[in-house]
């Protein structure tokens, strides 16, 4: 690779970087952003509330010294309990209706942080952003308390005597409107509902649910099947707007992104990688890690599809349906392109639809993996029992019509929020007045529980037992953490009093079900299956396909209907990548969490390509506190009045919003965040709306982007080369050009025949190694790394890091130790991303030591850069010095407005973890490599081995943005152990450090990034 090629990346984060522009240099001339460095305003009490919710509560306790709190000794010991120590209980999350096994740490009866059950298959030890949020959702204190009749304090009793006499009469007509549950128990107990009452339907509603695609195999082989990719074994994938490695993109992102990554590793020459095709609209999460990526607006997705079906055809069976078709695609230039590498890789290819898109997609892209023979092996079609038989949309607006008939007494709904995310025009709050009784469970007193005769507080899934499958079939119990911090009451002990008219435990009735599995030794088999957190085997069976008979006829009328799109603007509608439909909308760790692409916080806005914000006269964010626009945008007469956000990469003519924002009267984090776009959101624009109207407003919002902060500009920081190039020049990473000068050191590191400056895992013999063993490092591979950002959330969990709110984060206050940069690189309009996680390098000649005053930051024998909280007076000198901005100071007392609050102290006291120092106002803080845990390893190593070593063996200390990235992008351990895993990837060819040539020697590396484009195509 010639010099010129690694020493000019074009890399920017945002317009303003690429303008480079006064604006821009004056802001990053700063340390901080405007603002960010003046305590000149206090917040006011009532602000920080609003965004406290458990988050900041979570932040604050511990920190202060009161209130003064008895602590008493157990009386009777619970068996295996050693204070102190925590204890790990395997359970399973469930999202939808697909679990991911997960391991909860416990300290003394309090579930502290949530991690993947390395056995688990969906999960193999991972976890995503909801999992790690998930904590955080039950020690919400907005969460509902108590039943409410017609809005007034009740109780379960009372809910229990009512369906006793109510559901008496069977011949009622009864609606069930359950979001998607795959719990066999909960299942069973919906088949007994539907046995009982003879006038009931079952209505799975989810706003962002599998019903087009079960659909699309419905018209392709006859029956209701779920697709399931095996990514790892493809060596072609093409995605049609499918961001299915976004937890809010698919239900079984974490197995995705494992499945995808581990296609990817490549760690010589000679491996292969492989290649990944991107076609959708809006920038996806998913895209962003495409080899070729093409934007085209939602609405020609489909034609793109059918142009490939009709090339495919000139090959293979089973698509003779397009033999002959044409549109506005068939002459793209990627068409032949990537037809001739499906076809070289026939069996060992994906193609892959988004949800959102209509079942005609789905159909054809089943097909085409069917002609493709990929069928059985990148691509298995499970039976999966609980799904319904009917098309549930359809079903909810039949439901819909028929309560406006007055043909419906009851509607019991079960976990779901209709009245907030059903389709606009359904209007489904008002027509639920026309029932004689609605009954609802939920977790929040929310839009659908106001409207509801009666509202039962549910249990979070930590506080009750359960059970379900995961998304290909593995079956796990739920195993509660804690008791109902609110004496909630979960779905299936809810479903079986509106069935029975009394109470049950969901203890039994989890267990009811298992002892069918397990007829004989059902303890050790049960208590097996708790330690394990699954049973073993997959249960759900693989379908052998065959293309329907009338998919032909069905193709034609697709082709028939798929007409051009037409000029001008369409409008895109998704789940929001850090609040999905806005179930997660009071939970501050996601809502202040950059979203992927954006890396805005706290807000929804409308996304647009430079080109069409140029054409609609839309201004360019600014910098900092980024003051944008307001727009209008009308659907069907219908407004909604949003942020314009230009979004490199985005499809010309396309708008895209999420939705799941903009609420009231639910929690204190999500009343008034954003805009509540669901109204635009109708039945026939569930996913995208054409002839949309679009008007400036004179008005300014500040939205509170990350974008721009802790920027290391104009530096060689993010490295990454076509397989190609790599394997002309492995060691492009290291290219000593690259830093425009010889690195420091080199002189005498080539006297020693090294081709890099000697650092402990880079010695020039060993005896450079320190005498205190074991040193620390870290490596994140970037090929790996997606950019979904568990990591961040993960170290949130762990360290107790606060949240502070939309304000602060405008201010470049936000706390997070781990940032997640998001890189663009090439044409503003149509650029490639790459996603650099960075947390504190813990340089081994650290710049932050040599400017403390105080000796607040100094050096731990095993090579961490550590803090001690309260040496440090605030001075601020080493977030100055830190060329990685990565110090993070705390300009206000979070724990103590908290503390004056009088809201739940005890339940913000059971969140902490208690292994981790809470920071105060003034103080510095940063990623320590989760030390409470290298220090847990350390004493028992020392324990276990009576004194000899403190060495723990390799593997046994994972930080705990490691153990979350579903990539398995983070590699930790001792750099003085040759053997070990991180020590192995540091010889990694494409291993390299930021700004080497400053010489800080940091102990965290990274692995450049390696992308496969198609070369006819790049
Ligand atoms: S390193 Fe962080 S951002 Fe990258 S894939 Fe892992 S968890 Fe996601």
């Amino acid at each position: 690779m010639s010099e010129e090629e690694v020493k000019s990346p074009n890399y920017w984060k945002s317009l303003g970087e690429l303008a480079r522009n006064d604006e821009y240099q004056k802001f990053v001339e700063r340390e901080f952003p405007e603002n960010a460095t003046e305590l000149t305003d206090k917040v006011s009490r009532r602000s920080f509330l609003r965004v406290m919710g458990a988050s900041i509560a979570l932040a604050g306790f511990a920190a202060c010294r009161r209130p003064v709190q008895k602590i008493l000794p157990y009386t009777k010991m619970p068996e295996d309990l050693v204070p102190g120590q925590p204890l790990y209980y395997a359970s399973a999350m469930p999202f939808q209706d697909a679990l991911v096994g997960i391991v909860v740490e416990n300290h003394e009866g309090r579930p502290g942080k949530i991690e993947g059950n390395e056995m688990h298959p969906a999960s193999k030890g991972n976890t995503s952003i909801f999992g790690q949020g998930a904590m955080l959702n039950m020690y919400d204190p907005d969460r509902s308390r108590y039943v409410r009749k017609d809005g007034n304090r009740s109780s379960m009793n009372a809910f229990a005597s009512f369906a006793k006499d109510y559901f008496s009469d069977t011949d009622k007509n009864i609606a069930f409107v359950s979001e998607a549950n795959s719990s066999p128990t909960y299942n069973n107990l919906k088949k007994k509902a539907m046995d009982k009452f003879s006038n009931a339907r079952w209505i799975t509603y989810e706003a962002f649910g599998e019903d087009n695609a079960l659909e699309g195999t419905n018209i392709a082989f006859g029956k209701r099947l779920r697709a399931y990719n095996l990514y790892d074994k493809a060596k072609t994938i093409v995605a049609f707007d499918d961001d299915f490695l976004n937890p809010a993109g698919h239900k079984n992102s974490v197995e995705n992104t494992k499945r995808f990554t581990d296609g990817r590793h490549v760690t010589s020459t000679d491996d292969e990688m492989n290649r990944f095709y991107a076609v959708e609209s809006t920038f996806t999460l998913t895209g962003s890690n495409a080899d070729n990526r093409l934007r085209i607006k939602s609405g020609e997705v489909e034609l793109f599809l059918y142009a490939l079906a009709a090339e495919l055809s000139k090959s293979v069976n089973g698509l003779s349906a397009f033999n002959g078709y044409t549109n506005k695609f068939s002459d793209h230039e990627w068409i032949p392109v990537v037809a001739k590498e499906l076809l070289e890789n026939r069996g060992e290819s994906i193609l892959t639809v988004g949800r959102d898109h209509k079942p005609a997609l789905h159909a054809t892209a089943a097909v085409m993996n069917a002609a493709l023979g990929n069928d059985g092996e990148t691509v298995k079609y499970l039976d999966v029992p609980h799904i319904d038989d009917q098309n549930n949309n359809e079903a909810f607006a039949q439901l819909v019509d028929d309560l406006n008939n007055g043909d419906v007494d009851a509607v019991v709904m079960v976990g779901n929020n209709p009245a907030f995310t059903a389709p606009a025009d359904l209007k489904f709050g008002d027509a639920l007045s026309n029932a004689d009784q609605v009954i609802h469970l939920a977790q929040y007193y929310n839009e659908t529980s106001k409207l509801a005769n009666w509202h039962i507080n549910r249990a979070h899934f930590l506080e009750a037992w359960g059970d379900g499958y995961s998304y290909s079939g593995t079956r796990s119990v739920i195993q509660p953490q804690i008791e109902p911090l609110f004496s909630g009451v979960s779905e299936v002990e809810f479903l079986y009093t509106v069935l029975n008219g009394e109470q049950a435990k969901g203890y039994d009735l989890v267990q009811d079900t298992w002892k069918k599995y397990y007829p004989t030794n059902f303890k050790n088999q049960w208590e097996q299956t708790l330690n394990d957190g699954l049973a073993g085997g997959n249960q759900f069976s693989t379908a052998s396909v065959n293309i329907s008979r009338s998919f032909n006829s069905s193709a034609s009328k697709f082709l028939k209907d798929a007409k051009p799109v037409p000029e001008g603007l369409e409008l895109v509608i998704r789940a929001d990548s850090t609040i999905f439909d806005g179930r997660y909308g009071n939970n501050g760790w996601l809502q202040e969490l950059p979203k992927p692409m954006t890396k805005i916080t706290w807000d929804n806005v409308a996304l647009m390509s430079k080109k069409t914000a140029d054409k609609l006269g839309v201004k360019q964010a600014g910098l900092g506190q980024a003051k944008v626009e307001l727009v209008k945008i009308t659907v069907d007469g219908t407004e909604i009045t949003l942020p314009a956000w230009v979004q490199p990469g985005h499809a010309d003519d396309s708008i895209t919003i999420t939705v799941g924002y903009g609420r009231e009267g639910v929690g204190r984090v999500a009343n008034k965040t954003g805009e509540d776009t669901y109204p635009v959101r109708t039945t026939s624009h569930m996913h995208f709306a054409e002839d949309i109207s679009f008007e400036k407003t004179d008005e300014d919002y500040v939205v509170a982007c990350t974008q721009d902060h802790n920027t290391m500009e104009g530096r060689s920081l993010l490295r990454y080369a076509t397989m190609d190039k790599y394997r002309e020049d492995p060691h492009f990473a290291t290219y000593e050009g690259a830093y425009g000068s010889e690195l420091p050191g080199m002189e005498f590191a080539k006297e020693h025949g090294k081709d890099r400056p000697q650092s402990i895992f880079n010695p020039i013999d060993e005896e450079e190694y320190p005498d205190y063993q074991p040193q620390w490092g870290m490596a994140i591979d970037l090929n790996a790394c997606i950019g979904c950002g568990t990591c961040t959330i993960a170290c949130q969990a762990e360290n107790n890091i606060p949240v502070v709110g939309k304000r602060e984060v405008s201010r470049g206050r936000e706390m997070h130790w781990v940032r997640t940069d998001r890189y663009f690189d090439g044409d503003v309009n149509d650029p490639k991303a790459l996603h650099q996680p960075v947390p504190c390098m813990q340089c081994e000649l650290a710049p932050c030591e040599q400017v403390c005053p105080v000796a607040a930051t100094t050096h731990s024998d095993d090579g961490m850069n550590q803090m001690t909280y309260n040496r440090c007076i605030g001075t601020r000198y080493c977030m100055n010095n830190c060329p990685y901005k990565v110090r993070r100071f705390n300009f206000f007392n979070f724990s103590q407005e908290f503390l004056t609050s009088g809201s739940d102290p005890e339940i913000v006291q059971m969140a902490m973890n208690p292994e981790v120092t809470i920071r105060f106002r003034g103080v510095m803080e940063k990623c320590t490599y989760c030390v409470q845990r290298v220090n847990r390893a350390k004493i028992y190593t020392d324990i276990n081995t009576n004194g000899k070593t403190q060495k723990p063996a390799d593997g046994t200390v994972k930080t705990a943005c490691q153990q979350a990235c579903p990539a398995d992008a983070i590699f930790f351990g001792d750099l003085t152990d040759p053997e070990s895993k991180v020590v192995q990837v540091k010889k990694d060819n494409r291993s390299y450090i930021l700004l080497e040539e400053l010489d800080t020697r940091p102990r965290t590396s990274y692995l450049a990034q390696l992308r496969n484009p198609n070369p006819q195509l790049a």
